[in-house]
């Protein structure tokens, strides 16, 4: 069993299969694994995540057949979710906990603090209902088994209980573009616009965009809310990968670093074989690729192994990127305008959100569709070292930031325009913690093209493609192949390209990880 890819859902794939008595071999391009969760010492002493910066969240059930405490993972969670900042030095933090949030809301209108409870709770009850969607195979399309159909069966049955109103909200949002529904909901645009935030997360697509409502149904399936969740791990996002790293390594597997695979032949016969960049050639009775769609089928298979209807799909599959990241080492931490209370490092514990209107985030999608950067960027911002400071010297902190959107088609270049990028960010965020740019020791720009370069996603999308309604669940990566299974029997998909989509959920390793153990015990690979 050859997996190519050590990202986390390489790595849970990896677990799952050797624990059950499988040999397995993990071949990971890059010098550590972990791919989107990895932790990179940008500055002697200052430790950052270097992409992916909060969470999913990761499964807990996944967290506890691995048993990845034993390994040292600690998973911490702040009590504010996000803090969403106002060009006027206002803030608003929104918690776990509702009450606490709805006396935040009431400085701002007293009719959102009304309405806020129930758009929480009916979040957490539609939540409840799609949750088994989310760790569930998507039914064949055209030859649904009983198994399947049974499953669908139970989804639909909650869907029932749930009452006619939230039966009713949840056929109608997930086509709609979020910016409708969070005005349907709320009148202060620094809420509506935070709410919104999630539907168009790592998307090439702006809050008035058809469809970007489901980032919010689909948030509230993996966590029971709509905004995003803020929950990191002690250490970084590495040290999850490093303890599911550790998790396979005792249940047997073999994990190889440096060792970019090239191709995959044979996978459509008996005898499939992956070819390492340096030549060497590694045999498999089964390949799964945790590589993005694209990356799998359009670089590392021979076209001639592949039907034309499938790759021309598949060269269909849209990985338009739009997401950078700039990554600080500060020498204190920095003065946010209206967070200088006692409570400041509660406050700047979870999210930080810079994209304070509706237009505003339009906007800022706008110049992404003519390839430029935007001007005023979505930011969503964390200083980790708040909650762990291990990642940094004694009274000093780092911050990441994912700055949204930056293109990967961009007009001109991302190797001359990196330092224009990293300007506009922090001439952006002078705006609301003044004397931040004094504070900077060191920094790490990372472009869409460097996610495609040094990181392997293709477009440098860091979900693995859009997570629009078209390439979702059943459609996940392509119509008739969302079931970790592709056209060449004994190579398998394990990474954020399938079902349920990007985010560090773990989820779609152990999903195809499942797939994978049946396939085997039937016999048919
Ligand atoms: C900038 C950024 C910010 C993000 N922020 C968040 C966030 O805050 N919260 C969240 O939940 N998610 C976030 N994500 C998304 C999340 O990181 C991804 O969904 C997740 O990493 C997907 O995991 P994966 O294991 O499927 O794939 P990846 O993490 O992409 O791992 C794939 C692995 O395969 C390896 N690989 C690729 N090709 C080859 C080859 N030919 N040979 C050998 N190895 C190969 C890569 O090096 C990589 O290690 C972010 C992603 C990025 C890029």
């Amino acid at each position: 069993m050859t997996i190519i890819g050590g990202g986390h859902n390489g790595l849970v794939t990896a677990a799952y299969l050797a624990k059950s008595g499988l040999k397995v071999l993990v071949l990971e391009g890059r010098e550590v694994v972990g791919g989107g969760a990895v932790t990179e010492e940008i500055a002697p002493g200052f430790r950052v995540s270097a992409l992916d910066h909060a969470a999913g969240p990761f499964s807990t059930e996944v967290a506890s057949d691995l048993n990845l405490a034993k390994f040292g993972l600690q998973m911490m969670t702040p009590e504010v979710r996000v803090l969403a900042l106002s060009p006027d030095g206002r803030t608003l933090a929104i918690y776990n906990d509702t009450a606490r949030t709805v006396s935040e809301v009431k400085n701002f209108s007293a009719n959102d603090a009304e309405s806020y409870p129930e758009f929480v709770n009916s979040f957490a009850r539609i939540g409840r209902v799609l949750a088994p969607l989310v760790s569930m195979t998507p039914p064949s399309i055209n030859r649904p088994s009983k198994a399947e159909l049974w499953e669908l069966g139970k989804v639909g049955l909650a869907f029932r209980k749930l009452g006619k109103k939230d039966e009713y909200r949840l056929l109608r949002w997930g086509p709609m573009a979020v910016a409708d529904l969070v005005s349907e909901w709320f009148e202060t645009e620094l809420l509506r616009a935070t709410i919104a935030a999630r539907g168009i997360y790592g998307a090439f697509a702006g809050p008035w965009s058809a469809g970007t409502s489901l980032g919010l149904l689909w948030q509230a399936a993996m966590d029971g809310s709509a905004i995003g969740s803020a929950t990191y791990a002690k250490g970084g996002m590495g040290a999850l990968s490093a303890a599911l790293a550790d998790a396979a390594k005792k249940a047997g597997a073999e994990i190889r670093t440096r060792a970019a695979v090239s191709a995959i032949t044979g996978a459509d016969t008996d005898a499939p074989k992956v070819i390492l960049e340096g030549g060497e050639e590694i045999e498999s009775r089964v390949v799964v690729s945790n590589a993005d769609p694209r990356t799998t089928f359009l670089e590392l298979v021979d076209p001639v192994d592949l039907d034309p209807n499938f790759l021309s799909k598949m060269r269909n599959y849209r990985t338009p990127g739009t997401v950078a990241k700039l990554n600080l080492a500060l020498d204190s931490l920095p003065a946010f305008r209206g967070v200088d209370g006692g409570d400041a490092r509660v406050k700047l514990g979870g999210r930080i959100h810079i994209g304070p209107e509706i237009d505003y985030l339009e906007r800022a999608f706008d110049a992404s569709k003519y390839g430029e950067f935007s001007a005023e960027p979505y930011l969503d911002i964390t200083i980790p070292s708040l909650n762990d400071p291990s990642l940094a010297p004694e009274g000093k902190h780092v911050m990441s930031i994912h700055v949204q959107f930056a293109p990967y088609k961009l007009k001109g270049d991302w190797g001359t325009k990196r330092e224009e990028l990293q300007e506009n960010v922090i001439g952006l965020l002078e705006k609301y913690a003044p004397g931040m740019r004094g504070l900077i020791v060191a920094q790490q720009v990372i472009t869409p093209l460097d996610l495609e370069q040094t990181y392997g996603l293709s477009g440098g999308h860091i979900h693995h493609g859009e997570q629009s309604l078209d390439q979702f669940f059943t459609f996940r990566p392509l119509i008739g192949w969302a079931q970790y299974r592709t056209p060449l029997k004994r190579l398998y998909l394990c990474g954020a390209g399938t079902h349920p989509g990007g985010g560090l959920t773990g989820l779609n390793g152990a999903n195809a990880a499942r797939e994978i153990a049946r396939d085997l015990k039937a016999g048919k690979v």
